[in-house]
């Protein structure tokens, strides 16, 4: 627990406006996650080597984090006008995103073999390679807790961490586990 509770203290530093411990068997990989991708409302679908059909396959997921036990879940809450705020939308994820990926390279000095799950696709690069040559960045790429099968609201609830803070606040949740 105590290497826990320092990473929980270094992502307040980092940022992050909630952070809770994250029990790993409540998260359940499921395909009807992965089929929501497909459907492209984000319009990442086949262009990233973090998103589905060019990231890990489920099965494959869950036998990797049926290695770990333990992790935490951070959040980045913002304020937004309204639903139609997309520009602050996109400014508190890119916020979130630095965070994450920052607060990723400090975890991994210590525990090298823990993994992050994020939101959106993995923005480590410019332009991704996919799909004509292999990610740049293996083991800084971030797939979305999405991208893995991951159902967001339900990992939240199970880990009494709020998932919906009110009609004018959008929060970003992703994860990191750590063996
Ligand atoms: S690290 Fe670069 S090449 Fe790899 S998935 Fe991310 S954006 Fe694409």
């Amino acid at each position: 627990m105590k290497y826990i509770n320092e990473i929980i203290k270094k992502a307040k530093i980092y940022g992050f406006n909630e952070v809770a411990y994250l029990d790993v068997s409540t998260i359940k990989l499921m395909y009807e996650v992965r089929d929501m991708c497909e459907d492209n409302k984000c319009n990442k679908y086949n262009t990233n080597w973090s998103c589905p059909p060019g990231c890990i396959a489920l099965e494959e997921g869950r036998k990797k984090l049926a290695n770990y036990s333990k992790g935490i879940i951070v959040q980045t809450i913002g304020e937004i006008e309204d639903s139609l705020d997309f520009e602050t939308m996109m400014e508190i994820e890119e916020k979130h995103k630095k965070n994450l990926y920052e607060l990723y390279e400090i975890i991994k000095e210590k525990y090298e073999n823990s993994m992050a799950f994020g939101t959106g696709c993995c923005t480590i690069c410019s332009k991704c390679t996919y799909p004509n040559e292999p990610c740049r960045f293996p083991q800084k790429c971030v797939s979305s807790m999405e991208a893995y099968g991951m159902l967001v609201s339900d990992i939240c609830k199970s880990n009494n961490i709020k998932y919906y803070y009110g009609p004018n606040k959008i929060a970003y949740t992703s994860c990191f586990v750590i063996k």
